[in-house]
């Protein structure tokens, strides 16, 4: 039974509020508490919305405060909770996911198109990190690598847009360090395959040695 009358407790005498939630709590199952709140709430939604627009600069001071003071354990709540919902979390996302497809599809390919960089950066750490071989390098280190070596294909010297190459491929155990990265065009990222770099120049040297299917003129490299 939820007892619905208020007693108030004049502003201040703090010891004398703590004991009356202790009682109130301890009498109150936690379901009569919620829906008295909830109806509470509903009844005062105006008022309230007014107090906190009135005062928004405060309670975000609030907020914050109360966030430094008990960080550790605010964190470590939420990683409880979300190791725990795991499941339902993942379900909710799932069904988001389906309900929402065609917007965040259409978002997310917009966002590709106007970051090409970061779109190509990402594939490739996704994939470097599938590899499981470690390292890792930043976009602007790439970038700098890339500009260093001329912006333009370290196999061909085409300027073609530029894909992440593992000198050391990823299947060898190459890793995703900035030492391991190179640019290559698509069509010489995915004829090396398997091979490093040395490897894939050697071949293709002998390739159009031999006038083989496809050979391209091999130009001189200026290395690395
Ligand atoms: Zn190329």
């Amino acid at each position: 039974m939820s007892d619905t009358s208020v007693v108030k407790i004049p502003r201040g005498q703090t010891e004398a509020r703590r004991e009356y939630m202790r009682v109130y709590t301890a009498t109150h199952p936690k379901r009569d508490r919620r829906a008295y709140k909830a109806a509470y709430d509903a009844a005062n939604a105006d008022r309230q919305a007014d107090y906190r627009k009135r005062n928004s600069e405060h309670l975000k001071q609030v907020r914050a405060e109360y966030y430094i003071k008990h960080r550790d354990r605010l964190l470590l709540y939420i990683k409880n909770r979300t190791a725990m919902n795991r499941d339902k979390i993942l379900a909710y996302h799932a069904a988001h996911y389906q309900k929402n497809a065609a917007r965040i599809k259409a978002s997310v390919a917009a966002y590709r198109k106007a970051n090409p960089e970061k779109k190509r950066y990402l594939e490739n750490k996704r994939r470097a990190k599938k590899s499981a071989n470690g390292g890792s390098h930043t976009l602007e280190q790439r970038l700098e690598k890339f500009a260093a070596l001329g912006n333009c294909c370290f196999y061909c010297g085409c300027k073609k847009p530029l894909t992440v190459d593992h000198d050391i491929p990823l299947k060898r155990g190459g890793t995703d360090d900035i030492d391991n990265i190179l640019p290559a065009c698509r069509s010489c990222n995915s004829s090396k395959n398997a091979k490093t770099s040395a490897e894939f120049l050697a071949y293709r040297t002998n390739h159009a040695a031999i006038g083989g299917v496809g050979a391209k003129p091999v130009e001189a490299y200026t290395g690395r």
